[in-house]
């Protein structure tokens, strides 16, 4: 037997029992005639005593020979410690060694193997079995499991079967690139990995499986922005015979199930949003609304004067900071300076000091009087002391550009809880979205959307006006899920594909086998897909998701530890008829 217990598990009350323990060198402190070593793993920290009067000179001397991080087992006796630590559970008791087995020697660490290590990034990734010892690494991936299995159980009391997918298919268009696979078998031929099971889950509708879902991995090649990772998991589902209601009702379900289980939190209903209601009064189709600075806009009070800046623009807004008005003039021009830097891109900035006696002080008072800058104030809610901070331009520019600056002040001034969770669904997603690069229209969701049945005739005048079935789930200001009900009649996904640019010999090609489903009774439905690493990180109060993966990639899409990607041989290459030029 390699140990009897654990080392979070003894207390007073096993005084005196003889036990086996095993695990890592945590820490030696060597007093001469007396050593104590932390014997560490995933459930605590126990305390070993090695005294020469009490043991023997042989044993202290082994003991002196440790170093941090050897996996050793000891037998001995458990006794009541002189100075108790009561900042551990076990802080009572010390084991009295009596033997001690070096199991495997460790070379000395690359960086501490403690709650706050002095490894940085690189390094922690590069050893990141190492770093999955330390605590705050090792509690994320437990949190997460126990995230995952009340996933789990609420689906499954609610009738809904896990069901595998395959990983090796042909593209699922999710708006990334696909990572492809060589087939060795059929040369010339490559898998894709999924994006996402979408297809194979409205096959599963159609083979009658009602319910679905599944803790599944998906696979994009994009460009990685911060904080996010080529591969990642997603809680997949999938149901039959619902309307949208059904769906947001659901998983409204399950999200509240996990905020109740996992942080004790009850929220009654999840409020509800349209996306141009969210653009419009946050410019983001996630809003944080954990906190207030609505927009206001300010067309109507602020153009029209002799402000050519604002005469020009399609949009004026505006959002108003609590207590800004404490700003120096250094931190406006710093502000100032924030919101032109190229990552949020606006042009300028106009302020209005709202003043504790009702004036205000404008850096456009040439160009309007008290009475306009108060009628702001209403526009934008702003209260006394407070500092308005205005926007101009095309629209589809501006708004992400002051909700980033609305996103910022959040964060300096605090507002951003992460013990506060304020969900919130937002509907009703335009079917399309204009693509600049490739002049034409991208589903916004994926090709699969119905579009809403009083939209359709929209397809040929305006499709940008086209409202979907579809629908997001945002957290804190994060999309943790979305989805849609989707198209289940061949002729209308056929006019999809259309729209999309499609011919209808490329259409059949790569979805004719969901088309031909469609053929044999599918039955109506929808669904959608949460990020289970986002949503894991959220739950757990933080927002990096890498913290939540067991091995992560950095943000080069690279894996440090195992490091790949990688070349493989000449042979290889051969044998799956590929060659490479660089
Ligand atoms: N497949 C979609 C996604 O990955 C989710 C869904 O529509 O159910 O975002």
């Amino acid at each position: 037997m390699y140990r009897t217990h654990s080392n979070g598990e003894l207390r007073l009350e096993n005084l005196g029992e003889q036990v086996i323990l095993a695990g890592w060198v945590q820490k030696i402190r060597d007093k001469g005639f007396m050593v104590w070593v932390d014997l560490r793993d995933r459930y605590g920290i126990t305390q070993l005593i090695f005294d020469e009067d009490r043991t023997s000179k042989v044993l202290i001397e082994q003991a002196k020979a440790l170093g941090r991080e050897f996996v050793i087992q000891v037998k001995g006796e458990v006794i009541e410690r002189v100075s108790k630590n009561k900042n551990i559970p076990t802080g009572e008791i010390e084991i009295l060694v009596k033997e001690l087995k070096i199991l495997n020697k460790s070379e000395v660490p690359p960086f501490t193997i403690e709650d706050k290590t002095d490894g940085g990034d690189e390094l922690r990734m590069k050893y990141r079995y190492l770093d999955i010892r330390r605590n705050p690494v090792k509690n994320n991936l437990i949190f997460r499991h126990k995230v995952a299995m009340e996933v789990r159980k609420y689906l499954s009391d609610e009738g809904f079967i896990e069901v595998e997918t395959p990983v090796l298919i042909k593209s699922t268009p999710e708006g990334a690139r696909d990572f492809v696979v060589p087939s060795r078998m059929n040369k010339g031929q490559f898998y894709a990995l999924p994006q996402s099971p979408q297809t194979f889950k409205q096959l599963l509708m159609v083979g009658g499986m009602d319910k679905y879902f599944q803790i599944v991995k998906c696979f994009r090649d994009e460009d990685l922005r911060a904080d996010r990772q080529p591969e990642f998991t997603q809680i997949d589902c999938e149901m039959a015979f619902v309307e949208q209601e059904d769906i947001l009702n659901t998983f409204e379900g399950l999200t509240k199930h996990l905020l109740k289980e996992i942080k004790g939190i009850d929220i009654d209903k999840f409020p509800r949003m349209t996306y141009n209601e969210a653009m419009k009064r946050y410019g983001n189709d996630k809003p944080d609304i954990r906190f207030g600075m609505e927009f206001g806009e300010l067309n109507e009070v602020a153009k029209h004067k002799d402000f050519g800046v604002f005469n020009n623009a399609e949009l004026v807004v505006g959002i108003a900071v609590p207590g800004g008005n404490s700003y120096s003039r250094k931190d406006i021009d710093k502000l100032i300076e924030w919101v032109k830097r190229p990552q949020v891109g606006a042009l300028g900035m106009v302020y209005v000091r709202c003043n504790e006696d009702g004036s205000f002080k404008s850096s456009v008072d040439k160009f309007y009087n008290q009475n306009d800058l108060a009628n702001w104030a209403k526009v934008t809610n702003a209260k006394a002391g407070d500092l308005i901070c205005v926007l101009s331009g095309t629209a589809t520019k501006v708004r992400p550009q002051l909700s980033a600056l609305r996103m910022e002040m959040a964060t300096r001034l605090g507002l951003r809880n992460p013990k506060e969770f304020a969900p919130l669904w937002i509907t009703d997603f335009p079917l399309l979205e204009w693509d600049e690069e490739t002049e034409r229209y991208h589903a916004m969701h994926h090709p699969f959307t119905s579009p809403k049945i009083e939209d359709i005739e929209l397809l040929d005048t305006n499709p940008g006006k086209v409202r979907a079935n579809a629908y997001d789930l945002v957290l804190n200001g994060n999309e943790i899920g979305g989805g849609s009900i989707r198209i289940h009649d061949k002729k209308m996904q056929a006019l999809m594909f259309k729209h999309l640019g499609f011919t209808p010999e490329k259409a059949t090609e790569q979805f004719g086998f969901l088309m031909n489903a469609f053929e044999y009774g599918a039955p109506p439905h929808g669904g959608l897909a949460f990020g289970l690493d986002r949503l894991v990180a959220i739950l757990g109060g933080q927002e990096t998701i890498r913290d939540f993966i067991a091995f992560p990639k950095n943000n080069k899409g690279r894996d440090v530890m195992i490091d790949a990607p990688s070349a493989i041989d000449e042979e290889q290459l051969k044998e799956l008829n590929l060659k490479i030029n660089l």
